[in-house]
């Protein structure tokens, strides 16, 4: 009979987020529960699941000290840290913990009715409050049936097993050409390692500067010849169309649009990534291709709530969703999760912020330090209307009056009024 395993929290990935919701100031491994140990917790009470092999590490070093020529960074010095006290989360600091890390154990099935995760082994896991942070996984050429894209050395990177590919091909194609597919930011960093050990280097890129979300062109044109400088040759406007290979399988050169041949010995391509979320699909909301959450990043399943990358989390500044491919966002995302958790455990009530802090603000409520309940907030006034709304201490109900607050945008004649009606003034928008 296939082996379950029960758990109070489970972590669904083992990244960036996943291991920031044990390593943030409000320190998920610590949350409250019974009998949970003075270092730790008890048995049964926490897991993370990964399908890689190896703990949580440090994802951007893939792409910069894991591929230096010498003195290459390697694991587990670039295990994840705690906070800024610097300490390796190696295996033992789980254990120490009471959290079972449990790796090389990829899930195939999520019942989110059920409260249900199957692994491809045949294992089945129980939780009653589940974080998703399965992160992305990689646009590859051959999703698009671009021709002979499945020859050997054409390689991706996210996880330490796609950089060894690299570092192993590195070393068989030693001071070979390599030919970048991809203006991003791997393109870039990728072009940058390949030159530093001795390749020579094209980047290839539709569009008619690097980079492009981020970049204006002025600034790429600083990048460009940065990178002209350092002899990586950089073709714009067109795309790979095909590959070419050898007896061997091995790719040797890849076809443009525009009718150029490239001779590769290493094709790295970087075109983006996709948000890892079909096992939720269908039972789930979703949005700009991650998992809707609100501000708490708990998705529209109570008790389920998604980080990192797969989040499309309310940026409320701006008034939309947003969904965000960045260690920062990873940190804070998992931070929040974890502060509503242990808020909605303790029955506490967490401060909310709506709109945009511009104009004038005032100040309402009980912002005493010493009160037992503080409840305070400021709304911000700007050409006679609120535009902003912060609340500090407020229930569900009085959260959602303020959001449709900021949405609104009613008028306000008289801001001594507005200070003394204070929520008052929400209720009745
Ligand atoms: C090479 C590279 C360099 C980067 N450099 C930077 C940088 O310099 N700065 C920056 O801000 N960001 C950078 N990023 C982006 C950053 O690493 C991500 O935004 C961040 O890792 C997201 O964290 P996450 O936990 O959401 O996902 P991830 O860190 O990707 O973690 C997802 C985890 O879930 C696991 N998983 C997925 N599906 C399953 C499943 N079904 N069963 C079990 N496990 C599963 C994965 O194996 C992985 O362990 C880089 C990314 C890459 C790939």
């Amino acid at each position: 009979m296939a082996a379950e395993k029960r758990f109070k929290y489970v972590i669904l990935g083992g990244g960036v987020a996943a291991v920031s919701a044990l390593s943030t100031p409000t320190d998920f491994s610590r949350v409250r529960g019974e009998g949970v140990r003075q270092t730790g917790r008890q048995a049964g009470e926490l897991a993370i699941i990964s399908k890689e092999q190896v703990a949580p590490y440090e994802r951007p070093a893939l792409s910069k000290g894991y591929l230096f020529p010498h003195n290459a960074a390697r694991l587990p010095g670039f295990h994840t840290c705690v906070g800024s006290a610097g300490e390796r989360l190696l295996p033992e600091w789980y254990s120490d913990k009471g959290i079972e890390l449990i790796l090389s154990t990829e899930i195939v099935k999520a019942d989110l009715a059920s409260k249900t995760l199957a692994s491809s082994d045949g294992a089945t896991f129980t939780y009653e409050t589940l974080l998703i942070s399965t992160g992305s996984s990689v646009i590859k050429l051959t999703d698009f049936g671009v021709q002979g894209a499945e020859a050997n050395n054409i390689l991706y990177l996210r996880d330490i097993v796609d950089a060894d590919k690299l570092v192993a091909a590195m070393q068989a194609k030693k001071d070979g050409k390599a030919v970048v597919v991809g203006g991003g930011y791997i393109g870039l960093e990728l072009s940058a390692a390949l030159k530093t050990n001795n390749f020579d280097v094209t980047m290839v890129y539709p569009e008619p500067w690097c980079m492009p979300r981020l970049f204006t062109a002025g600034l790429a044109n600083f990048y460009e010849g940065y990178y002209a400088n350092k002899g990586i040759n950089i073709v714009k406007g067109t795309v790979a169309v095909g590959f070419d290979a050898d007896a061997n399988g091995d790719v040797t050169a890849v076809k443009l649009r525009n009718g150029t041949v490239l001779e590769a010995d290493i094709v790295i391509v970087g075109v983006g990534g996709r948000p890892l979320i079909n096992l939720f699909k269908g039972q789930v909301a979703e949005e700009k291709g991650g998992l809707k959450t609100d501000a708490f990043f708990e998705t529209s399943v109570p008790g389920v709530f998604a980080i990192g990358d797969v989040a499309a989390f309310p940026l409320k500044l701006y008034n939309e969703t947003r969904r965000v491919e960045h260690v920062d966002h990873a940190r804070k995302s998992a931070e929040q999760a974890v502060k509503a958790i242990k808020a909605k455990e303790s029955g506490e009530s967490l401060a909310d912020f709506y709109g945009d802090n511009v104009g004038d603000d005032v100040l309402f409520g009980d912002n005493d330090p010493t009160a037992a309940k503080p409840k305070f907030g400021t709304y911000w006034v700007k050409d006679g209307k609120v535009v902003g709304v912060f609340l500090e201490g407020g229930s569900a109900e009085e959260n959602q009056a303020i959001a449709k607050v900021a949405r609104a945008q009613p008028p306000v004649a008289d801001v001594d009024a507005l200070k003394t009606e204070g929520l008052d003034f929400a209720a009745k928008v």
